[in-house]
């Protein structure tokens, strides 16, 4: 249950339903802890997102009520994602949105991995 003041999460949410295999996805890694498919909208040649197991809405609530385990090997995952797609040589950039004025659409917490071509500064 997510902390008071963030909504609670929608089990009927995309990326719950393509945990549970409801709607396919392009897998790029999966663990105990996290899995990671290819964003169906790419922004940059290389665009990952990494979602925990667990069902937390956002980083917010991922922070607040995920288990030390859980986060170790939630960012473990990260890091070991974009190693393995052939970022880290490059460098590439790992993004959370957060809440409405964050840009977050789908209610379940994932970190956006772009990698592939320059990125450029950090938008607003
Ligand atoms: P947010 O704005 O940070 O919540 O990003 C949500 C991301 O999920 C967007 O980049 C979408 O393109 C992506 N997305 C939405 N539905 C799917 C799907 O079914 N498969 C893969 N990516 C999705």
């Amino acid at each position: 249950m997510p902390p008071t003041g963030l909504p609670p999460y929608d089990e009927t949410n995309i990326f719950a339903r393509i945990l549970r295999g409801e709607i396919p996805s392009r897998r790029a890694y999966e663990d105990e802890f996290a899995v990671a498919f290819h964003d169906i909208n790419p922004q940059a040649p290389v665009h990952v997102l990494v979602i925990p197991r667990g069902a937390y809405v956002s980083i917010a609530d991922f922070s607040a009520s995920a288990s030390e385990a859980e986060i170790v090997g939630f960012w473990r995952a990260v890091g070991h994602v974009a190693k393995e797609l052939g970022l880290e040589a490059q460098g590439y950039r790992a993004l959370t949105n957060m809440g409405p004025q964050g840009g977050q659409e789908v209610p379940h917490f994932h970190v956006h991995l772009f990698g592939g071509r320059p990125l450029g500064r950090m938008i607003g």
